[in-house]
């Protein structure tokens, strides 16, 4: 069995104990054994990254996009095969496994070209004489750490922008994906990036996150993943005074009015709630539908919940793939459980059989619910939607925006009146019309509003916000 070590100051360290990385659509298929970092290796790292920020923040910008833009061109010359690790120990299907390795791709492309965009600002000053000029400096030591549902976009939209902005890194990724992460820093270390700059420490949140939210050397954290841990990451940071991000939870809207496009509206919902086994922040959980359309949309969606093919993630058939742990499939069923006992009607949600021992959940969508009960309050994380039949539009938006989270909202409609009012009172960082809850591009803003998110966008040129700090400097040329 293969073993995969950490990358700590430009060298492969193994681990004092190593993880296995089970295979979720066959757990008698197991990856790799994965190194695990303890505290001792986190300091380490920080360290290096510390060491190498003096040279590497005042690099040229065309030494950062060479090795970003190396790194995208490996990124997508591998897609492939880099699409089928991914998918074999995350579990989402291979098409969009395979499409996940491309964005990261372009990420890295996006960021590359971000190294030579980032300009700065001169305005005169309103005192005689002076000047004043406005620039972007990056921040030093930045700690990333990544959650299991896109193990390799959200490192690469965390790593790219950090970098290419002159900053280090140490990126802890999620325990349940190393793999993806391990193949990343690899492409990253071979396309020329210097000792120290990247740093990669495997293992446990509570061991390895802890050591670096804890470290006075650190400046920054951004963090996807929990609202709990990231709760708890946002209190350390406060009071280390370190500079930090959340990406969290959602509990996504999708409104169906009464004039949608039917097929438009069930295929944005299956999509939305079901696809990548439901295990996206961006997930459409809670589908807000009028009265007029809602036993037709019900109609449709269980047609097209019954024809879904569930199964193993690298099967070329399988449009919905496993869930990625134990841990989660319980939670999955502990909702639905749940959803059942506050009155609500289960279409799928049951276990499924297939050749291969894994984490396999047929789809659930729950109607007749309202927007009080626990399963349209709390995230789920899994193949789980649920229905709430609302009377006109002015309902659909209250119950759209009577949730703790804001991250991703949608609405199908036909009507140009319904679609602008809804885009510009939806309390969400992303509103979609007549498309997806989930999916978005590369280089536009990512994130939320309210419990959902903290600090400055992730990803496109909004990015430079969190990963650079600003000075305003002032020249006195004197008379001129
Ligand atoms: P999930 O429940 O989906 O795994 P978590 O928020 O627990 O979400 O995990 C997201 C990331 O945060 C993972 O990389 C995990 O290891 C890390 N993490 C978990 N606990 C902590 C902690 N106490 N401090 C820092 N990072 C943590």
């Amino acid at each position: 069995m293969k073993t995969f070590a950490n990358y700590i100051d430009g060298q492969w360290i193994e681990g004092k104990t190593t993880a296995p990385n089970v295979n979720p659509s066959n757990l008698d298929d197991v990856i790799g054994q994965f190194a695990e970092a303890d505290a001792d290796d986190a300091q380490r790292a920080i360290a290096a990254a510390r060491k190498a920020f003096g040279p590497w923040s005042v690099s040229t910008p065309q030494q950062r996009f060479d090795v970003l833009d190396q790194a995208g061109t490996t990124i997508l010359a591998r897609k492939a095969e880099l699409g089928r690790l991914l998918a074999r120990e995350e579990g989402k299907t291979l098409p969009e496994a395979i499409g996940e390795v491309a964005r990261a791709g372009q990420i890295f492309k996006f960021f590359a070209g971000e190294a030579l965009r980032l300009g700065g600002e001169i305005l005169p000053s309103v005192r005689p004489g002076l000047t004043v000029e406005v620039t972007r400096e990056p921040l030093g030591v930045i700690g990333l750490i990544t959650p299991w549902n896109f193990p390799i976009a959200i490192p690469a939209w965390k790593i790219a922008p950090a970098l290419a902005y002159g900053n280090c890194v140490v990126f802890k990724p999620a325990e349940l994906v190393p793999g993806s992460a391990w193949e990343l820093v690899n492409i990253l270390v071979e396309s020329g990036l210097p000792q120290g700059v990247l740093n990669l420490v495997m293992g446990r949140g509570a061991v390895v996150g802890e050591a670096m939210v804890a470290s006075p050397d650190v400046d920054a954290i951004s963090f996807t993943g929990s609202v709990a841990t990231g709760s708890a990451i946002a209190a350390r940071c406060v009071a280390s005074g370190k500079k930090f991000q959340l990406e969290m939870g959602g509990k996504n809207p999708m409104v169906v009015l009464d004039d949608a496009d039917l097929d438009v509206a069930v295929e944005a919902c299956i999509n939305g709630a079901f696809y990548s086994t439901g295990q996206r922040c961006t997930a459409s959980s809670r589908l807000i539908v009028t009265e007029g359309i809602h036993d037709r949309f019900v109609e449709a969606m269980c047609n097209r919940l019954a024809a879904l093919r569930i199964g193993d993630a690298l099967s070329a058939d399988t449009q919905i793939g496993p869930v990625v742990d134990a841990r989660q499939l319980e939670q999955d069923e502990r909702y639905i459980a749940i959803a059942r006992e506050e009155g609500g009607t289960v279409i799928g949600g049951e276990r499924l059989e297939r050749a291969t021992p894994g984490f396999f959940l047929a789809p659930a969508l729950v109607t007749g619910t309202t927007a009080d009960m626990r399963i349209n309050r709390e995230e789920v994380f899994g193949p789980v939607a649920s229905v709430i039949r609302v009377k006109d539009y002015d309902e659909a938006l209250a119950v759209a925006n009577d949730t703790p989270f804001g991250l991703s909202a949608g609405i199908c409609t036909t009507s140009l009146k319904y679609a602008t009012h809804f885009r510009r009172h939806v309390q969400a960082g992303m509103v979609m019309v007549n498309t997806a809850t989930a999916g978005v591009d590369y280089h536009v803003p990512f994130g939320g509003r309210k419990g959902s998110s903290y600090g400055p966008r992730e990803q496109g040129s909004y990015a430079r916000e969190f990963y650079t700090t600003v000075k305003t400097a002032y020249i006195h040329a004197g008379q001129v």
